[in-house]
């Protein structure tokens, strides 16, 4: 069974949009664009002429890089849009729910709201190293539960989903649910990636993104990958010309070979970092827990999370704070050494306060 059938059924009904075709060295007169080349454009692509609809040299060198074929990856402004996309296509408003964990990314659960679809919580807890519960997981899937996410390392706990755990889900909830595994921080941990898994799972989704371990965030490009009829259905339902081509370039160009030897040696450097932090801020007094993490942040058990993040922020540090369940914990990102050097001076002046 396709996971297509699981979707609304106007989205399974969908066309994609019907655009003007993009010949080489044709005169254009099709899509209604200016002839005028501004003189200072410096990209491969002319900035007057519209983008690809769906950028696909991109999408195959994404493809290479996440370990699927080009058609089952769709190119997505972050993986945010990725989620909307998701939720507005497989959600029924006022019927159909989103099942996630909690504490975890706030998206999916804002991207429910904009849809009206319903959210299903299930909690995990500071004092089983925020495992997920999978007997719990499935006891709350409804009829209607269309989408779970997986947020995997989970932002923002910083843990991992155990791989038997998630295929025993994707085996569970076969026909009924598609289970979305965000691989977000996935770079900054050891575990592999579930795209090897799409063979079997046909209602498995996975998302990334260049947000984090090839410090793009600048330029919002993430993917949702899965399997081919899925993917087709999401591009339809995406904006055309979603990708602009400042974009496009610039991210082709970050995924050159020496480009990407770089960004994998600096996410060794920023997992040394996380160890080095973790190590010096479990030694402060005001300082309860601080949990591992497979991401490029780790999450903090404090006295007075209020303190200490008024304190940072009075020596210009911003720390994250969610309240809530994790009223007394912060979350910290991995800086740069300077950075991560500061932080810990001004923690330790706190220490000593
Ligand atoms: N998933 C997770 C778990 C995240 O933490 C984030 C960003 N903080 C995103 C997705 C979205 O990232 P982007 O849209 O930049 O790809």
């Amino acid at each position: 069974m396709s996971l297509v059938e699981l979707a609304r059924p106007e989205i399974q009904a969908l066309h994609a949009y019907a655009a003007a075709q993009q010949v080489d060295n044709t005169i254009r007169l099709n899509a209604n664009e200016s002839p005028r080349l501004d003189r200072d454009d410096r990209f491969r692509r002319p900035l007057n002429r519209y983008p690809e609809v769906r950028p696909r040299k991109l999408q195959s060198a994404l493809a290479r890089r996440f370990g699927c074929d080009t058609d089952q990856l769709l190119v997505t402004r972050g993986s945010s849009e990725a989620i909307d996309l998701l939720v507005r296509s497989f959600c029924r408003a006022g019927r159909d729910s989103v099942l996630t964990t909690s504490p975890s990314f706030s998206m999916y659960r804002h991207y429910a709201a904009v849809q009206g679809a319903k959210v299903i919580e299930v909690p995990t807890h500071a004092d089983s190293d925020f495992a997920t519960d999978m007997d719990a997981l499935l006891a709350a899937c409804e009829n209607d539960t269309r989408l779970i996410f997986i947020c995997s390392p989970n932002n923002p706990t910083g843990t991992t989903v155990p791989r038997a755990d998630l295929e025993n889900l994707l085996e569970r909830r076969a026909g009924r649910s598609a289970v979305v595994v965000d691989e977000a921080y996935i770079e900054f941990g050891d575990s592999a990636s579930t795209v090897e898994l799409l063979r079997r799972y046909p209602n498995l989704l996975v998302l990334r993104t260049l947000s984090k371990a090839l410090a793009l965030a600048g330029a919002r490009c993430g993917a949702v990958i899965g399997q081919e009829p899925v993917i087709r259905m999401l591009s339809a339902v995406q904006s055309p010309y979603a990708l602009a081509t400042p974009v496009v370039e610039c991210v082709e160009d970050a995924l050159q070979t020496e480009r990407l030897t770089q960004a994998e040696a600096d996410v060794e450097g920023i997992v040394a970092e996380r160890e080095r932090l973790i190590a010096a801020i479990a030694k402060y007094d005001f300082v309860h827990r601080v949990w591992p993490s497979a991401g490029n942040f780790f999450l903090v058990q404090v006295d007075d999370a209020q303190r200490v993040m008024q304190h940072c922020a009075e020596r210009r540090i911003l720390l994250r704070y969610f309240g809530g369940d994790l009223a007394d914990c912060i979350r910290i990102s991995v800086g740069s050494v300077t950075e991560n050097d500061e932080l810990l001076r001004t923690l330790s002046k706190l220490e000593e306060s």
